[in-house]
């Protein structure tokens, strides 16, 4: 978020790759904001899960604004964190093991994350509209 993740940008500033082309779309010029927000990739990673929970994600504004106490808000927090970080892994993938995974199963590998996060958690959750949405979503 503070553009310290060490992107190809950089290294192709310093001469130490051929390009700097996003690794995930081949496409733009890598940079962290890119990566996270407007990489096709990511969209189509994002655009699954909004279709899993049937809502669209909020922005990191949205997130720090919306009400901590709803369990939505924790879900949705929990789902968005697990976005970033598995996204960030199939940057990371490509790095040390040249492939990524396609976006469906990335989307797959989160959902399948957030859900057994949820369900190991939710015997603390008493607010029954929370307890409504999440089933609806499927946990
Ligand atoms: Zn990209």
């Amino acid at each position: 978020m503070n553009g310290g993740l060490n992107v190809k940008e950089k290294l192709f500033k310093w001469g130490c790759c051929v390009d700097d082309l996003c690794c995930l779309c081949n496409r733009e010029t890598k940079r962290a904001d890119h990566m996270f927000l407007s990489c096709e990739y990511s969209c189509r990673v994002r655009t699954e899960i909004e279709r899993w929970t049937g809502r669209v994600l909020p922005t990191v504004n949205g997130l720090i604004n919306g009400n901590r106490k709803l369990v939505q808000w924790k879900v949705l927090t929990a789902i968005q964190n697990a976005v970033y970080y598995n996204i960030w892994m199939q940057r990371n993938n490509d790095r040390v093991n040249e492939m990524i995974l396609r976006p469906e199963l990335v989307a797959q590998q989160t959902k399948d994350a957030v859900m057994r996060r949820i369900k190991f958690n939710a015997g603390q959750i008493s607010d029954q509209h929370g307890l409504d949405w999440m089933r609806n979503i499927g946990v």
